[in-house]
């Protein structure tokens, strides 16, 4: 099993990676020294699948876990779902030493850790993610909250979770679109901040997408460490922590236009990531050879490169981008790589600077990609 640590002061928490180790998850509880009650929080996709394991392990530890299932989806992250799960920890009387499993991907995280956040003022909870993109990136770092009909997170709070338990062995039952997704994460750390990362992508790509639990071990981990540090630095979002979102300014508007319905959000930042590239090849001479890397390893992952907007299109994407993000003097904020490994952020960039980089991912007629977003 591998250890990372999130180095924040008193609430320092540790990152267990490592394969069939939900079967720990009530030892490891107990190490925290929480109460005896608690909720399991899972949705109708990875409840059968993985919470009579996690309920076993509680139990033989000492706890009395009550599982609440949420539909699996986006959708879940509402405030209607809050509330239904503050109605069975009360139920349940969970107190102020009680405390909140969060089982499942990104979504029930985020729900999980925002009603930890708020029940009782705050009570404890711990993440055990089991998509990549929640083993990498949503479960660490303490950013929860849910969605509102006028967009995406726009209610939440950072509440840092008191472990991370990473089970590679969930990822196995993981549908391929979604494992995918999660790679396109995984490829961000590599070029925002990790050039050796990026090059055992490159080399280990094969078993990365077999699953092999040796490669995902060494690789999850790698992410994880760097999330935490960049965590570490910037816990509240106010300057480095910003890299984290290379690719994202374009991926969600890219997200926003198509009305969430075509993208998984991995597909989507992986089209914003290799924008994003051409751009810091346009603004900061991020080599060419780099930024054909960038964009044959997200081919290589089954990702998509390439996006055909009509200007009608553009013209929605570009005004999504200006709500998305900061704007000065008419220039969009973005992240941007001068070589691979190393990012900086909060470059305003020019809309007709952001037009050629649009270009360069439109499919050339020859090779007609029918990706389109609406
Ligand atoms: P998700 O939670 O919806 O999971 C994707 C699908 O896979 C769901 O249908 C789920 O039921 C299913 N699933 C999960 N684990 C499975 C398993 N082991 N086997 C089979 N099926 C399984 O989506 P996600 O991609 O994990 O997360 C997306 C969410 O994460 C978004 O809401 C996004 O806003 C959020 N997010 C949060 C942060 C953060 O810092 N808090 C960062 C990135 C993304």
């Amino acid at each position: 099993m591998r250890i990372v640590n999130v180095p924040l002061g008193n609430r320092s928490y540790r990152i267990q990676v490592g394969s069939r180790i939900l079967s720990a998850l009530g030892r490891e509880c107990a190490r925290l020294r929480l109460g005896a009650r608690c909720a399991i929080l899972s949705d109708r996709n990875v409840a059968p699948r993985f919470a009579r394991a996690a309920r076993i392990s509680l139990s033989r530890a000492g706890f009395d876990p009550v599982l609440v299932t949420v539909p699996a989806g986006e959708t879940a992250k509402s405030l209607e779902s809050v509330r239904a799960c503050y109605e069975h920890l009360a139920a349940h009387r969970l107190d102020r030493n009680s405390f909140i499993i969060a089982l499942g991907g990104g979504v029930v995280g985020d729900l999980a850790g925002f009603v930890a956040a708020t029940y009782l003022r705050g009570i404890a909870f711990v993440q055990a993610p089991t998509t990549l993109l929640a083993q990498v990136d949503s479960s660490v770092g303490g950013k929860v909250g849910v969605n509102l009909k006028a967009g995406k997170n726009l209610v939440g709070a950072f509440h840092q979770p008191r472990m991370v338990l990473c089970d590679l062995a969930a990822l196995r039952t993981l549908p391929s679109r979604e494992y995918r997704s999660g790679l396109a994460e995984v490829i961000k750390y590599g070029i925002i901040h990790d050039a050796a990362l990026f090059d055992r992508l490159e080399r280990e790509l094969p078993k990365l997408l077999a699953r092999d639990p040796k490669a995902l071990a060494a690789v999850v981990a790698r992410c994880c460490e760097i999330k935490a540090g960049v965590v570490g630095r910037d816990e509240t979002d106010a300057g480095v922590r910003a890299i984290l979102n290379f690719g994202h300014t374009i991926g969600h508007a890219l997200e926003t236009i198509s009305s969430y319905g075509k993208y998984r959000h991995g597909e989507a930042i992986a089209i914003g990531q290799v924008a994003a590239a051409e751009l810091s090849k346009a603004v900061l001479g991020l080599p060419v050879r780099d930024v054909e890397r960038i964009r044959s390893l997200f081919r290589r992952a089954g990702l998509p490169t390439e996006v055909r907007l009509s200007p009608a299109q553009r013209k929605l994407l570009l005004g999504a981008m200006r709500l998305d993000k900061k704007v000065s003097g008419g220039e969009i904020k973005f992240v941007l790589v001068e070589r691979i490994g190393k990012s900086v952020w909060g470059r305003g960039v020019a809309p007709e600077r952001i037009q050629e980089a649009l270009d360069l991912v439109q499919p050339r007629a020859s090779q007609a990609s029918n990706r389109t977003p609406t």
